[in-house]
């Protein structure tokens, strides 16, 4: 047989279930032969003794929406392994947009997924499609529809239930994007406009979610002192929908004795309903600056927002509140205190601030360091984010250890980012699995490959499997480990000798190749 590509004598991690010692032979861009000594001959062949050859990981949250607009080689997911990213994640997507918001959508979304093009040259979700596509980018691109989207497109942001006419549209908006090939029906109740979403609008659309066959990916209402409740309501919509449910980056900020009960909960819930979850494997979350404001300051958007943070009153009330929470509030800044809230990206001339602690900045304008925070808001128009430092070590192992949890970086782009931008796929196989043995090592395989594959209703890849794309990762176990730090966060993990992409190579010894082969539309799932 000829291949485009050989690789022999690796150690073989097949996605699911144990290793084998093996030769893998490509052929347009589809894995062609596994076995051992394979006879044929190729234009490349790589002698992989002592390597492990992993299907491509799949990132189930990813926030790349709009970077491979700025930047389409996406280094930090290639450099350790990624080759699909599932986008849109936390109910917020740039599409569907009415054009008339689309500048209030790029502001709020700026923090989190960088600008984009300017302006931006859609208003539906296969309109952006195309366009992301048109980027070229270097991984697939796997849309989920955002319910945090679809809310504001029919509603605006306003703070209120839904008419059952709003309702009807919504739902058509949700169908739409499932149709056009999205993988997931995504949440963000703690961001514009999803937070005043109630339980029945979550129920309605999830039913939509149920007849394609997608899983409610929830960010949560509550992540703090209210996580029980909050994940708690998530299965509820689950088990009166009929959808499938897959969680957020499950924590908990805040108070650690909550861990052990909410997964208790999680344990009894999936005996009844089919339920996963994902973790970025820190203890420490990154997310807009913004998030700590209480709900009815965030009411109407970016620009009332900031309107809010101009009036003296409204900032009275809004430390008020963070001082002496309101009931359901997830309360970062409380729950955190702002020696452990860092500044990580900030635009113009608060960028100085970059790298400190809330603290620090505050002692710095002489300051309370919660009207420091309010002040950086207001100077950026909301273009801060944050690193907020919630849990142990001992915590966020004791969550990865769990038997339904998968991966999901939550990488942030940015000058700064959180380490899980660059590490988390080598923390999770690298540390955690092959130096601290917290799971076997085709456990952590799996999570990243077949059963995320699985969750996502991929079908044709996640395996090293004849037939399947060529989505492969050869990497050096002794060397393959994070290396980003909070100090240091820009640094790609060690031992990674090649990652193919529909076995197009997209990095090489430590560089990308350059080569752009990902695709963003894929063919709606089967009913
Ligand atoms: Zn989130």
């Amino acid at each position: 047989m000829e291949f485009d590509l050989l690789i022999r004598n690796a150690t073989v991690m097949p996605g699911e279930g144990p290793a084998l010692v093996a030769d893998v032979g490509v052929r347009a861009g589809t894995i062609a032969a596994v076995g051992g000594g394979l006879a044929g001959t190729a234009r490349e062949v790589i002698d992989a003794t002592g390597l492990m050859l992993c299907p491509g990981f799949i990132d189930l949250h990813a926030h790349s929406a709009l970077e491979p607009f700025r930047d389409p080689v996406l280094e930090p997911k290639i450099a350790q392994g990624f080759t699909t990213e599932v986008i849109n994640p936390d109910g917020l997507a740039p599409a569907p947009v009415d054009p008339a918001r689309a500048e209030a959508r790029r502001l709020y979304l700026q923090p989190l997924e960088g600008p984009g093009p300017e302006p931006w040259p859609w208003t539906t979700g296969e309109e952006y499609a195309a366009a992301l596509e048109a980027a070229r980018p270097a991984t697939d691109l796997v849309l989920s529809v955002g319910h945090n989207a679809v809310r504001d497109h029919v509603m605006g942001s306003a703070n209120r239930h839904p008419s059952p006419e709003e309702i009807r549209a919504m739902r058509r908006e949700v169908r739409r994007g499932l149709e056009a090939g999205a993988r997931a029906l995504s949440f963000g109740l703690i961001y514009l406009p999803g937070l005043f979403a109630g339980t029945d609008e979550l129920v309605a659309l999830a039913e939509e979610a149920a007849a394609f066959g997608v899983p409610l990916v929830p960010h949560v209402r509550n992540e703090g002192a209210g996580v029980v409740d909050a994940v708690g309501e998530m299965i509820e919509v689950a088990r009166r929908s009929g959808a499938s449910l897959h969680i957020s980056h499950l924590k908990v900020i805040g108070d650690e004795r909550l861990v052990e009960p909410l997964l208790a909960l999680i344990d009894r819930a999936s005996q009844e309903v089919d339920l996963t979850f994902d973790q970025y494997p820190y203890g420490a979350g990154s997310t807009m600056l913004s998030a700590l404001l209480p709900p009815w300051a965030q009411e109407g958007g970016a620009e009332a927002i900031l309107g809010r943070l101009a009036d003296p009153g409204q900032r009275a009330r809004m430390a008020e509140d963070v001082r002496d929470g309101l009931r359901s509030w997830e309360n970062i800044y409380a729950s955190c205190g702002p020696e452990n809230i860092v500044i990580v990206q900030a635009a113009g001339d608060a960028a100085r601030h970059v790298g400190r602690s809330l603290a620090e900045v505050a002692e710095d304008l002489r300051r309370d360091p919660f009207e420091a925070a309010l002040d950086l808001m207001a100077q950026t128009s909301l273009d801060v984010a944050m690193v907020d430092h919630y849990a142990s070590e001992a915590t966020t192992r004791a969550i990865f250890r769990h038997r339904l949890a998968l991966v999901g970086s939550d990488g942030i782009f940015g000058p700064r980012p959180h380490p899980r931008l660059y590490g988390t796929a080598a923390r999770v196989l690298g540390r955690f699995a092959l130096r601290e043995r917290l799971v076997p090592v085709e456990e952590a395989v799996a999570r990243l490959s077949a059963r995320a594959a699985r969750r996502a209703r991929l079908d044709d890849r996640g395996r090293i499997e004849v037939g399947l794309r060529a989505d492969l990762v050869l990497l050096d176990p002794e060397r393959f480990v994070d290396v980003a730090t909070y100090d240091d966060p820009c640094l790609s993990p060690p031992g990674v000798r090649l990652v193919t992409v529909a076995g197009e190579a997209v990095y090489r010894d430590g560089r990308p190749t350059g080569a752009r082969p990902g695709r963003v539309v894929l063919p709606q799932v089967s009913r």
